[in-house]
């Protein structure tokens, strides 16, 4: 097949099946090989296409697209989705009942199948693969392929049999995609799958559409409900530490009135299927959750992600805050931090089991993250930087570059606080500290006589606040830590000497949590400026989706995405094939649903 004809044959499906116009970044160069028969490895950010890549060559190549996912789970939505889209496709994994699993058998040996999704384990079985090499196979797409690599954080034992696809295999193209890789796990993806001679594709994983804002916590609570209250009709998640403060910050929520549902390992297994399938089947769900939340969620329409608690590492971040604005549209994530978790943070890493060489590994990932908390530059280049990748000029799209803070020479305060925590015996917390800087008379105080030290008092002038903020600063800068064999007791570091001898200048950056985040535009019809007339066409359209959806048992954006819906309201056609022209209508769902869509606009328009 000549290079041109397989990209036409790409574009087509592309415009016909899919309804989409263009491809995105590297897309067609990525199909256009997989449909001449090359293997692949791709490396792309989250949201950024990645199922096109394997779905187009395994609809336009001759025979059944394979996909190995380890997310079952998803199966039966990604299935759904495209079978929405009039493709073929089924998933076979332990969920299937008896019925189910002959059905799609008769479906595969009648080659009525275009793809199918299979999870690993189920697809390395002698017999079934046996069976598969009997069938014309149209190509083979390994998703999460990070999942093979112990260098990854996913590794799961059953990706390492899959190098024996190969064999059994030997001339149906194969394509390893993830979002989760560095050099040295792409090279391990590369030879642990035996991927032969694959051109690689690596995406930037810049995600322009995310606007990243973090804010120092005063009144977490609060400054949460000032950045939810954005959010009437949207979906999103906040994370948490503890499972404690999932429940308590769910309830807290509901209490304000909005819908927010807890997850976290201590539910029940049916309460987080419960839960996750409310969040992706209707519309301003808030889901509160620990971690565990999160893998396998495909939903593309989450419109913001926020952490009350720090996350683990710069990795976690930039994996959580990415299930936000997977369908490209703008999204917003949010996190507060403060002294607190700093503290908290280090004390967990100190008392977590594992040798000396594995703390001071977490250690280094949590400064890293700590650091970039604390940047008083561009958020989005500096995230890029710790991922190997080069952003030339600040984002315009982060806290920093729209709100740049100004910085401070702090040099006599941290001197001052550094001899109070030397004065003190470095035997004490923060708070004990601050007191005597701030000349408190408490009990402690009285007890250990400090109002006799020289240090007692000298910062009384200074709001508590701000001395939090400099601990925390001086921290982050590795002046002084949390002694662990000490209770947590503030302890200077060598780094303090210097500056308490006067021989350097510290600036350290302005807290200020005075100003709203602000946040980045979201669609032109979601908002609440919107014409009391637009708004009531943009409700009946939603209104139709949901009815479409529960009809037919998917969740809304598998009907149609807001980006869709927006079109409509633009172009309001009164004729079911001017649909076409839209983003996202392909065939399918123009024959499916076009007449439905039309007539709501059709009665808009004629009252
Ligand atoms: P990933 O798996 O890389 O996170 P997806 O494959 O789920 O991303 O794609 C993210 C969203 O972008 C999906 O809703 C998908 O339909 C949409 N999309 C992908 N490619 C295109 C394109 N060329 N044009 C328009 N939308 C696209
Ligand atoms: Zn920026």
């Amino acid at each position: 097949m000549t290079e041109s004809t397989s990209a036409q044959q790409a574009q087509h499906i592309l415009q016909h099946t899919y309804g989409y116009q263009q491809f995105r970044h590297q897309q067609r160069e990525i199909i256009t090989h997989l449909i001449d028969g090359g293997d692949a490895m791709v490396l792309m950010p989250t949201g950024g296409g990645k199922s096109l890549c394997y779905q187009i060559p395994a609809l336009a190549r001759e025979g059944m697209g394979i996909v190995i996912s380890p997310l079952i789970a998803l199966m039966q939505d990604q299935v759904s989705a495209l079978q929405q889209l009039g493709i073929s496709a089924g998933f076979w994994n332990s969920t299937l009942t008896e019925t189910e699993r002959a059905d799609i058998k008769y479906q595969i040996n009648r080659n009525q199948l275009d793809i199918l999704y299979i999870a690993p384990e189920g697809l390395m079985l002698p017999y079934m693969l046996n069976w598969l090499a009997q069938r014309r196979i149209s190509l083979i797409a390994i998703d999460e392929a990070h999942c093979v690599s112990q260098w990854g954080h996913d590794f799961r034992q059953d990706y390492l049999l899959l190098h024996q696809l190969t064999e059994h295999f030997p001339s149906v193209p194969r394509v390893a995609l993830t979002a989760t890789a560095n050099k040295q796990t792409k090279d391990d993806i590369i030879q642990r799958l035996n991927l032969q001679q694959p051109r690689q594709f690596v995406q930037s994983f810049d995600r322009p559409n995310i606007r990243y804002w973090v804010e120092t916590k005063t009144d977490a609570k609060k400054q949460l409900i000032k950045f939810l209250s954005n959010y009437r009709e949207d979906s999103g998640i906040v994370y948490c530490l503890s499972r404690k403060k999932v429940e308590s910050t769910a309830t807290w929520l509901c209490s304000r009135g909005l819908t927010a549902l807890p997850y976290h390992a201590g539910l029940s297994s049916e309460q987080r299927a419960e839960h996750q399938a409310r969040f992706l089947r209707e519309e301003s769900i808030i889901i509160v959750a620990t971690i565990a939340f999160g893998m396998g969620i495909d939903k593309p329409d989450v419109r913001f992600v926020c952490h009350l608690d720090l996350p683990k590492s710069m990795e976690a971040y930039y994996q959580e805050t990415g299930r936000a604005g997977r369908d490209g549209e703008a999204a917003n994530v949010w996190m507060a931090y403060g002294l607190q978790d700093v503290v908290q943070l280090s004390q967990m890493i100190e008392n977590s089991q594992g040798d000396e060489g594995f703390k001071r590994h977490e250690k280094q990932k949590l400064d890293a993250l700590l650091g970039w908390c604390e940047i008083t530059q561009c958020r989005r280049q500096a995230l890029l930087r710790y991922f190997d990748e080069d952003y030339p000029e600040p984002c315009g799209n982060c806290d920093i570059c729209l709100n740049p803070p100004k910085t401070w020479n702090a040099t006599t305060e941290a001197q001052k606080l550094l001899s109070c925590i030397y004065r003190t015996g470095q035997r004490f917390g923060v708070a004990h500290v601050i007191d005597v800087l701030r000349g408190k008379e408490t009990d402690k105080v009285k007890q250990f006589n400090h109002q006799a030290l020289s240090t007692y008092g000298i910062g009384e002038s200074i709001p508590e606040q701000r001395w939090r903020s400099i601990t925390r600063q001086l921290m982050v800068n590795g002046f002084i830590y949390a002694n662990n064999q000490h209770y947590g007791a503030i302890t200077l570091t060598e780094k303090a000497r210097p500056l308490l001898r006067g021989e350097l200048e510290l600036q350290l950056r302005e807290d200020d949590s005075s100003h709203k985040p602000s946040l980045s535009k979201k669609p032109k019809f979601t908002g609440q400026s919107v014409s009391e007339e637009d708004r009531k066409l943009w409700d009946l359209l939603r209104q139709c989706r949901r009815d479409l959806a529960d009809e037919h048992r998917v969740p809304p954006y598998v009907i149609f995405h807001d980006a869709t819906l927006m079109e409509m309201m633009e172009y309001k056609p009164t004729k079911a094939h001017e649909l076409l022209s839209l983003n996202g209508v392909g065939e399918t769902k123009m024959e499916r649903y076009g007449d439905a869509f039309v007539e709501v606009i059709d009665e808009f328009l004629s009252v």
